[in-house]
């Protein structure tokens, strides 16, 4: 068989969603010869499409569908209706991403053993380790060009990261460099080298950075088995009277349902909309939705411990020109509780067009404090914080009672900061902070997280089914023909950027899945 497939074929795999997770699988699983079928709610925009201006590529390529909001974390009151900020269109959120590809460190896929019980948070070891992932970790951060792994060299470092590399030389730090990026440094898997053009944001029009839309997705529909098709939104998956899931039902472009059948669905939405879809698919039999035996569909959302600083100097940064993640500092992201918290941050460098800084400086604000600081742009130096929040059962992601217009739910996402993140949020800003006065800031800001963009943890993988959604595998505990493929199969979230994670596990996933279709147990 070849793409495209017909909607009646039930030996396809089909995976919902073209992203780090089902972009990736999907090339993966084709390259082994298996069928495929990609099912992408967004459209399809090649690279020379992007738009370089912040708000016109948000409308671009954002999933500006309804989402409503709950709980006391302040993205409820400033971003009701955006709790985070995904993409909706093939490649998924790989289009937007900066490209920063760390990997977990060992401890952080045991943190109820390493920190203990925490209370409130519902910490859970990982069913795999680091040495499990480490090999699909090396094909990874081949796969995408990662500098500083595989003898690739750094990037160049901006002023931005200048800055910030003396502020940390300042303080003592030692873990300070141009960050490992899924950038190439130099042409590649013939792809330009980065121009320092400093739109990672808005899509690499260079096609410099890695993304499935320009990698994984081309090479899999060559193969001749992959098929992708854009403007898919699934509604729901359908099970048999066996409880085998047997296919989807989507929305097409023009709204008109349509069935795909399937021998395998992997579910890969990012983590607000694969416990949606999940939520929706609810049945007779599976009442209170697919792969819920254990309650944890959408439960022990994660976000990140996030927030920025951002420092003015007396002449002029112009952070805006370079890449836009241009350098980390790595110190604080080891576990000391000496700190007053459990796990631990990275700081990265962070620069936002004028646009983006004025909705996002200090979201609301007005007056002389506002506009002072926008004066300084030019002068700004700025910094993102990124830390291992911890799960909890009440961060959840529900059904709304507001509708898309396909009918479908919208998702609600609920969450409250725990102490541990506050305590850590507090501790990067006085750390972000001292950092640029170390090296003559005449102001500093520290502001608060922005609507997400690491979404984890609403699936997650555990070794018991009563504590989890999925095995270590991405297998729903409950059914052996549906997996999770994207950031929500996350048992806890660690202090690293998590797309390189997303990614080794789906080449693991596609392992699995081949090897038990040639063995015919799914
Ligand atoms: C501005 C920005 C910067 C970032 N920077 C970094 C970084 O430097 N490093 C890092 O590690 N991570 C970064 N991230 C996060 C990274 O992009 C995500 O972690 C990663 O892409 C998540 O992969 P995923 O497969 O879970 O989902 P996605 O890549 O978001 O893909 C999900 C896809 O599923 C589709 N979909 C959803 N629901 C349906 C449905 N019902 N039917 C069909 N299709 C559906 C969506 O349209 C989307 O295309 C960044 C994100 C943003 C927005
Ligand atoms: S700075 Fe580099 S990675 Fe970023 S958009 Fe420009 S060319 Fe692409």
């Amino acid at each position: 068989m070849a793409a495209p497939y017909s909607k009646d074929d039930d030996s396809v795999v089909v995976i919902i969603g073209s992203g780090a997770g089902g972009g990736t699988l999907g090339n993966e699983l084709a390259q082994k010869g298996i069928d495929v079928v990609i099912l992408e709610a967004g459209s399809r925009h090649e690279y020379e499409d992007f738009i370089n201006d912040e708000w016109a590529s948000f409308s671009q390529l954002a999933w500006t569908d309804a989402r409503t909001t709950s709980g006391t974390w302040r993205v409820a009151k400033n971003f009701p209706g955006l709790p985070a900020w995904i993409v909706k269109a093939v490649g998924g959120s790989t289009t937007h991403w900066a490209g920063a590809s760390l990997r977990f460190q060992e401890h952080e896929f045991k943190t109820l053993t390493t920190y203990g019980k925490v209370d409130g948070a519902n910490l859970l070891d990982w069913p795999i380790t680091l040495q499990d992932l480490a090999p699909y970790y090396e094909k990874a951060e081949a796969k995408m060009g990662v500098t500083r792994t595989n003898g690739l060299p750094g990037l160049p470092g901006n002023n931005n990261f200048k800055i910030l590399e003396a502020g940390a030389k300042k303080l003592g730090y030692k873990e300070c460099h141009t960050g490992r990026m899924a950038i190439n440094s130099v042409q590649r898997d013939d792809r330009n080298s980065c121009q320092q053009t400093g739109f990672c944001f808005q899509g690499c029009k260079w096609g410099a950075k890695w993304s499935t839309l320009y990698t994984e997705i081309p090479k899999g529909e060559a193969t001749g088995k992959l098929e992708v098709r854009p403007d898919s939104h699934v509604l729901m998956i359908e099970h048999d009277d066996s409880g085998k899931v047997t296919g989807v039902v989507y929305a097409d472009k023009d709204g008109n349902k349509q069935r795909q059948k399937a021998r395998i669905v992997a579910v890969a939405g990012n983590s607000i909309e694969s416990p949606r879809i999940l939520l929706n698919s609810a049945s007779n039999t599976f009442k209170d939705g697919l792969a819920n035996s254990s309650g944890q569909v959408g439960r022990n959302y994660m976000r990140h411990m996030t927030g920025s600083v951002y420092g003015v100097f007396e002449k002029p940064v112009h952070f805006y020109r370079g890449t836009t993640m241009a350098g980390i500092i790595q110190d604080e992201a080891k576990h000391d509780p000496s700190r007053g918290f459990v796990g631990g941050y990275e700081m990265e460098t962070l620069a936002l067009g004028v646009p983006f800084m004025a909705a996002f400086l200090d979201p609301g604000a007005w007056g002389r404090e506002f506009t002072t600081a926008m004066d300084s742009y030019a002068n700004m130096a700025g910094m993102w914080l990124v830390g291992e929040d911890m799960p909890q059962e009440s961060n959840r992601i529900t059904l709304s009672d507001t509708k898309d217009k396909h009918g479908m739910p919208v998702a609600n996402v609920n969450f409250d900061d725990h102490p541990n993140d506050i305590a850590m949020r507090n501790h990067a800003y006085k750390q972000g902070m001292a950092i640029y006065d170390a090296v003559g800031a005449t102001r500093t800001f520290p502001t608060p997280p922005y609507p997400s963009t690491h979404n984890l943890g609403t699936n997650r993988m555990s070794e018991k089914a009563q504590d989890g959604v999925v095995n270590k595998h991405g297998q729903t505990h409950d059914i052996k023909n549906l997996f999770i493929s994207d950031g929500s199969q996350f048992t806890t979230g660690g202090a690293e950027n998590p797309t390189l994670t997303i990614v080794a596990l789906a080449i693991r996933q596609a392992d699995f899945i081949a090897q038990e279709m040639s063995a015919g147990t799914i």
